[in-house]
């Protein structure tokens, strides 16, 4: 058997150990040091926009604690984009509040602004204001934020941009994780750039960092003893996963360069196959990492179609994915209130993600190119 073809696995660029290194011989092995700020530095010039980033263990954690900032807790609702990873919206629960689901659009597969305004008018109507929303650049791909974030500015809610799958994407010419109230970032082993595990919260301001690293660090008071007039996490970042974070960040753009090199091939090969779309950029606007690249099949057709795809390149030991499956369709999030017309559903029942990583070699995409002819007898 040939060797695995992965959807999206860990790219290391190099320098990653050295500063791994530099922690232990200055034995600043603890959740704080100088890969830690340096990390956080870095991310801060990248994004640029006046960015405060605090780095912590996960992007889950990273939302947990834009909520709690948010001032969300028990008996709050907040908007979630449904078609996402379940990172996005567990954390509502985690506060003990209640998510309100809301469909995508065709363009970005992203939160449908429309259902937004609904959802909101609705939620209204009924006497509750929503006390945040949280938007997701899906695949890398921008959502049209700055209309969700008109409609949150009108509202006067807090908005929580989910750039997990993002980092490097923009739109307008602007990097995505800058548009929220507050915005988060992924570092898990399969996103655009890993740390193993961790992710980042994105403040506004220096103010916000500093409570944001006092909350992940179990909330502890100014004193000699160990003093607590609330409830914090322990959510900081390692300095030693933060040193796997600076030597990522010098091959971030290389990275971004090479999953929308893959996109591009996806995109030549399919261009001849009828019944099948690549995922684009609806316009100039958009600029996408192509963390995933995604393909969706346009009907119903019992020989052509995504798990037959799927269960296909399984047999030359290429893995491929379907779509998130929305969290309003989840056994978990069976009772949510939901708006929307069944375009995520849609997605979830046509789309399917190709092998995308950035260490693709170009042997793996000639396996890919032969077994995608195969199956559509080219
Ligand atoms: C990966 C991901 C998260 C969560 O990040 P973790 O670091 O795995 O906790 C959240 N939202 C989206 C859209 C993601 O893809």
């Amino acid at each position: 058997m040939e060797s695995r073809i992965w959807l999206s696995s860990p790219h290391m660029g190099g320098t990653e150990q050295k500063y791994i290194n530099q922690a232990f011989e200055e034995n600043w092995i603890a959740p704080l040091g100088p890969n830690v700020s340096g990390f956080e530095q870095d991310l801060e010039q990248y994004l640029g926009n006046d960015s405060h980033v605090a780095c912590v263990s996960s992007g889950t954690g990273a939302i947990h604690i834009a909520l709690d900032m948010a001032g969300v807790s028990t008996d709050d609702t907040v908007l979630c984009q449904s078609f996402t990873f379940c990172g996005s919206a567990n954390p509502i629960i985690y506060r003990g509040a209640t998510p309100i689901f809301i469909d995508s659009e065709m363009d970005t597969w992203n939160m449908s602004p429309a259902y937004l305004r609904k959802a909101i008018q609705q939620e209204l109507e009924k006497g509750k204001k929503p006390k945040a929303v949280i938007a997701v650049h899906l695949y890398g791909m921008p959502a049209k934020i700055d209309e969700i974030a008109q409609i949150c500015k009108e509202h006067n809610i807090v908005l929580i941009e989910d750039a997990a799958e993002a980092l490097g994407s923009e739109y307008k010419g602007r990097k995505c994780g800058t548009f929220g109230d507050f915005s988060i970032l992924s570092f898990n082993g399969n996103k655009i750039i890993t740390t193993s595990g961790g992710g980042a919260l994105v403040c506004r301001s220096k103010k916000e960092k500093e409570q944001a690293i006092f909350l992940a660090t179990q909330a502890r008071d100014a004193a000699p003893h160990y003093q607590h007039t609330r409830v914090g996490y322990n959510y900081r970042m390692s300095n030693i996963v933060a040193g796997i974070g600076r030597g990522q960040m010098e091959v971030l753009d290389a990275h971004v360069k090479l999953r929308r090199e893959n996109h591009d091939f996806y995109h030549n090969f399919f261009n001849n196959i009828e019944g099948v779309t690549v995922f684009e950029e609806p316009s100039s606007e958009y600029f996408s990492n192509h963390w995933l690249s995604c393909i969706t099949f346009h009907n119903d057709n019992e020989m052509l179609n995504c798990e037959k795809l799927r269960n296909f390149l399984l047999e030359f030991n290429i893995e491929s994915r379907p779509l998130w499956k929305p969290m309003h369709l989840q056994p978990v999030y069976a009772s949510a209130v939901y708006y929307g017309n069944g375009e995520a559903e849609r997605l979830f029942k046509y789309g399917l993600c190709l092998p995308s990583g950035s260490n693709l070699t170009v042997e793996e995409k000639e396996r890919i190119n032969k077994a995608l002819q195969v199956f559509f007898k080219r």
